[in-house]
This record gives C-alpha cells, sequence and structure tokens, in this order.
C-alpha cells in the first residue's frame, strides 16, 4: 500500500517529510499511497475507463501530471491501525498549504484531496519542453 519515494525530487521529498512530521504532531497519521509515475505508468492509468477495462481514474495522460516529474504525491489516513481515505481533509490541506505544497482537495474542476504537488512555479507545458529539449 504504501509508496516509495523512490524518483521523487530530493526538494520535494524535504518538503513531504516535514508536512508528514507536520501532521504527526496533530495525531495525524498518513501513509503516501503513490509517488512518482512513468510517463508510461500515466497512459495506462489515462487508459482506464476509456481504451481499458474500469472506471476512469484520471483526466491526465503521460507528462500532463506532477507525478509523472517526480512533483506530486498521493495520500491516505490511517486510522485505527487502517488505511482509509475518510479523514480530516480540510486540516490535511491546511498543513500542506503551510508546508508550501499545493493540495488538490482545493482546486474546483476536479477535486483531488489525497493529492498535493510542488510545481516550483513551473508549468507542466514548460516541464514537458524541457524534456524534448533533453532529448
Ligand atoms: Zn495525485
Amino acid at each position: 500500500m504504501s509508496a516509495s519515494k523512490a524518483g521523487l525530487d530530493p526538494e520535494f521529498v524535504k518538503k513531504l517529510n516535514r508536512f508528514e512530521e507536520a501532521l504527526a504532531k496533530q495525531d495525524i497519521k498518513v501513509v503516501m499511497t503513490c509517488g512518482y509515475r512513468s510517463l508510461e505508468e500515466q497512459n495506462k492509468l489515462y487508459a482506464k475507463g476509456r481504451t481499458a477495462p474500469g472506471s476512469i481514474v484520471t483526466n491526465a495522460r503521460g507528462g500532463y501530471s506532477w507525478h509523472n516529474w517526480g512533483l506530486a504525491a498521493d495520500y491516505a489516513f490511517i486510522i485505527n491501525g487502517k488505511v482509509t481515505w475518510n479523514g480530516p481533509w480540510d486540516i490535511f490541506g491546511k498543513v500542506a498549504a503551510s508546508c508550501g505544497l499545493e493540495w488538490g482537495g482545493g482546486w474546483k474542476k476536479f477535486k483531488d484531496r489525497p493529492h498535493v504537488q510542488w510545481t516550483k512555479g513551473q508549468t507542466l507545458a514548460q516541464m514537458r519542453a524541457a524534456k524534448r529539449a533533453r532529448q
């Protein structure tokens, strides 16, 4: 269930560690369920509910999610020893903001409460362009 922080931006990992500590201080225990996703993994996920069985889980194709750039992570709560998505999301969002993270639960169009990201002031288009330039 718990995901590794491998593949994530080292500065972002520091922020996540501070975030988790800040939550722990409020007696909120969380587990990271997803961190870095390769473009291939993202495209597979995007196919779900579209060209592959299942229901739609993301609106982002490969390169269109901050997970693909090592700058996003998803969390769940651990309550009474069990992983759950029913928890104090409001506090989660406030603590994320105080740690300099953008919270998906604050989005207007597609609320993604388990999701936090750190864009470094960049856009996804800039990230994709930089990758193309490296190839
Ligand atoms: Zn996410």
